[in-house]
């Protein structure tokens, strides 16, 4: 195994009573991951976890315990979606801590594919070979997937289903549950009105950066737009995203990626216009850069496939019929 260069986790307080867990990620150019403890009932409200994976419970304790706490302060754990790096450690902390978890109920993306993590693979691997992604790239990420986890540490289901209407109470206030999915069809984020305050996950992060879980839900990109909207009406001063800094121009950012999904989906539009394609084939299209390989390949062909099924529904683009690997052109 080559070592890596492990980062540590550090606490940052973002307000008094609000804390920014900063925890190491090892993805490609995702560093980290932030948790936010928020002061509640002698406690915290925890608002998602970190991966699980090798040294993470430790490195989460590292970074409450400079914010002056322990797992055992937290009284109640909120997740804003159920990706790995939100949820992955739900079951240890609620077993440590003996808090409830409160999710939104959609996390089959996950929960489900977290029961067979091989059959949830192996199902992505047929996505990329229907997609015209080469056998022998296929072959590589299989064998870059072999023994490897799903980040999280165990299936933990919501005590409380996490939808508009349910509050979460804390010393700084009462937060409010918006619905924003196209990131993950769990995806909510929280609002505190009178502080104007919006815990965003990665709906809305620091500098544009878009994903989509696909096959669960008929059109993630156009419900991330419509999710956009959703938090656009909201008096929000300040963003605490998922990665990154906190941030202040939540319409700026909220602009910033309508436009990028615009120019993306425009790409995939001219791809299309030239000709029939596979997705793979359109991955350096959408991207506007070479073709991209491993990790980088998996979310750009994602991605594409996100923007071809928005098309298809717009009546712009259409599959053609049993063609394998799959075609797709203007309608
Ligand atoms: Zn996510
Ligand atoms: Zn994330």
């Amino acid at each position: 195994m080559t070592a890596r260069k492990r980062e540590l986790s550090r606490a940052d307080r973002v307000l008094p009573g609000l804390w920014r867990l900063r925890l190491p990620l090892p993805w490609p150019g995702v560093p980290h991951v932030n948790a936010f403890a928020i002061a509640a009932f002698d406690g915290v409200v925890l608002v998602d976890t970190g991966l699980h994976e090798p040294g993470a419970m430790r490195q989460l304790e590292r970074a409450l315990d400079q914010a002056g706490l322990s797992i055992e302060h937290v009284r109640l754990l909120v997740c804003t979606h159920a990706h790995s790096d939100h949820y992955g450690l739900a079951a240890p902390i609620m077993e440590r801590s003996g808090c409830e978890l409160w999710m939104h109920p959609n996390h089959a993306h996950m929960t489900r594919a977290a029961q067979d993590p091989e059959r949830a693979f192996e199902r992505r691997f047929e996505v990329a070979r229907q997609s015209g992604v080469p056998a022998e790239l296929v072959a590589q990420a299989r064998e870059a997937r072999r023994g490897q986890g799903f980040g999280i540490a165990e299936i933990v289901m919501p005590d409380r289903e996490l939808l508009p209407g349910v509050e979460v109470d804390t010393d700084l206030g009462v937060w409010q549950v918006y619905e924003t999915p196209g990131h993950a069809p769990s995806h909510v984020v929280l609002h505190q009105p009178e502080r104007g305050l919006l815990l965003s996950g990665d709906h809305l992060l620091g500098r544009v950066s878009l994903y989509y879980d696909f096959g669960y839900s008929p059109d993630p990109a156009g419900e991330f737009l419509s999710s956009l909207d959703v938090v656009d009406e909201l008096d929000v001063q300040l963003v605490l995203a998922g990665h990154g800094r906190p941030v202040r121009d939540a319409h700026g950012l909220i602009e910033a990626n309508r436009r990028a999904v615009r120019e993306r989906v425009e790409r995939v539009r001219q791809a299309i216009a030239a000709g029939p394609q596979t997705p793979y084939e359109i991955v350096p299209a959408m991207l506007d850069s070479e073709m991209p390989s491993g990790m980088m390949l998996n979310w750009g062909l994602t991605e594409t496939l996100c923007y071809l099924r928005h098309l298809e529904r717009l009546g712009e683009a259409a599959e053609t019929d049993g063609s394998e690997p799959a075609l797709w052109a203007a309608a």
